[in-house]
């Protein structure tokens, strides 16, 4: 394997990067096991947000790895358009069963961002066959990532993200965000104050009618804008108005869906039932990349109750493709026999400890956390929004540990595997940079 460094570094247009900046100091990740990457130069670097909150159960787990390298000498690709092959089926079968029997089928993809985009088409498309055509708007909310499609993007609240791209889709409306710094600042798990706010779906009801309404999609906790966990009874009221609209409700659980709330997913630990939950990331360890919309019962028996024919002119080349399969697969037995979220509980309170630690350090406006994720909230220098937390990541990838940052905001994620020496040595690298900053 080639582990020296590229020839150039011209020709890549990396996503989501400030491509002057990087190629000026560059940051190159050569190999990956257990809960540590290695860079070019052969240092450690501690992964603190399992790649891009893709990697649960660790780098290079042995039994995914094989079952990678066993698929790619059997079958490398098969079409799963009016055909498809065992593993895509036996994986459905295991999803839903993981699911504790909440949802009945699985429409696979490639990514979040298309799953999201497949679940806004399903709402679309499942109240056309019900004879409820009208019911074409689709609501999301201020400060929500779900992913860079057009749909996603246009249910998303990032409004960097959006003002480079037009009007994007039309008959969307956003709900506001949940953070209030003010009211919630330094809470553990989730905040008092603001469950009032899923009521304002009431007024974009009164607005345009419910009989216009398609679908409301959330993050149950938002991710990439800097873990923003909802406030007590929000989800819930959510959940009690759509139900009352005859609104489908979709969670985006691409981050928090595979144990990063210590639960297989954000349904399962707020204890809500949405009508649809998009997955990607930890689905295959992040090994091949798959994302995945699961949908309840009654969402496909409605396709299925359409005159003969094909039901959803919806899907993706590499639809369940035979390597995403097998690695998800062999994801969900290593969850399973190495009691990845019993660990993750084990883990937990150190954690939250570890974060709530940080408290009274110069610039921290904020931590939060929930699971075994953590939002660190920095105080913004003025006219350079951003720039303290870029630096901050800067300064711990220099010191051997890989954090994210959005805004002013530092994201924790790491591994749920990981120990409580991985613990110590994250904030202790984060508690000397965050002395540091300027
Ligand atoms: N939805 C959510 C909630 C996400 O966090 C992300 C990615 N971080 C996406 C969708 C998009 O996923 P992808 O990058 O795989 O397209």
């Amino acid at each position: 394997m080639n582990q020296t460094r590229p020839e150039s570094l011209a020709s890549f247009w990396m996503p989501f990067t400030n491509n002057r900046d990087f190629k000026a100091s560059p940051r190159l990740l050569v190999s990956a096991e257990g809960m540590y990457y290695k860079d070019v130069e052969g240092r450690a670097i501690l992964d603190g947000t399992a790649g891009l909150w893709c990697v649960p159960c660790g780098h290079a787990q042995p039994k995914i790895v094989a079952a990678v390298r066993e698929m790619v000498g059997q079958l490398d690709f098969a079409p799963t358009f009016q055909m498809g092959h065992p593993s895509a089926f036996d994986l459905a079968d295991k999803l839903m069963a993981y699911t504790n029997g909440r949802f009945g089928h699985v429409f696979y993809t490639n990514s979040g961002s298309e799953a999201v985009d497949t679940a806004l088409k399903i709402a679309l498309a499942y109240h056309r066959a019900r004879g409820e055509g009208t019911r074409t708007r689709l609501i999301g909310r201020e400060r929500a990532y779900h992913g860079v499609g057009f749909g996603g993007m246009s249910v998303g609240g990032i409004g960097g993200n959006r003002k480079h791209y037009g009007p994007l889709l039309p008959g969307v409306d956003h709900l506001p965000h949940t953070h209030n710094l003010e009211k919630n600042a330094f809470t553990r798990g989730e905040p008092e104050y603001g469950a009032h706010l899923a009521d304002e779906l009431e007024r974009i009801v009164a607005l345009h009618d419910a009989s216009t309404i398609a679908a409301v999609i959330v993050e149950p906790v938002a991710g990439s804008t800097g873990v923003l966990i909802p406030p007590k009874g929000y989800l819930k009221r959510l959940r009690e108005l759509c139900t009352k609209h005859g609104i489908l409700l979709i969670f985006d659980e691409v981050i928090t869906g595979f144990g990063r709330l210590t639960t297989p997913f954000a349904a399962d630990y707020f204890d809500i039932e949405p009508d649809m939950m998009t997955t990607a990331k930890g689905l295959t360890n992040g090994t091949v990349p798959m994302g995945a919309v699961f949908s309840k019962q009654f969402i496909h028996d409605t396709f299925m109750q359409a005159p003969a024919g094909i039901e959803l002119f919806h899907g993706y080349t590499y639809s369940g493709h035979p390597l995403a399969c097998a690695a998800a697969l062999a994801t969900l037995e290593v969850f399973e026999e190495q009691k990845i979220l019993d660990h993750a509980k084990s883990m937990q309170p150190y954690w939250e400890d570890a974060i709530h630690s940080l408290k009274g350090l110069p610039h921290v406006i904020d931590l939060r956390s929930i699971g075994l994720v953590a939002g660190i909230e920095l105080e913004p220098v003025a006219g350079k929004p951003g720039a303290r937390a870029y630096d901050a990541f800067k300064k711990m990838f220099a010191d051997g540990v890989l954090t994210r940052v959005t805004g002013d905001i530092i994201a924790l994620s790491p591994p749920l595997t990981l120990e409580k020496q991985h613990i110590d040595e994250l904030f202790g690298k984060l508690e000397k940079v965050l002395r540091g900053l300027d």
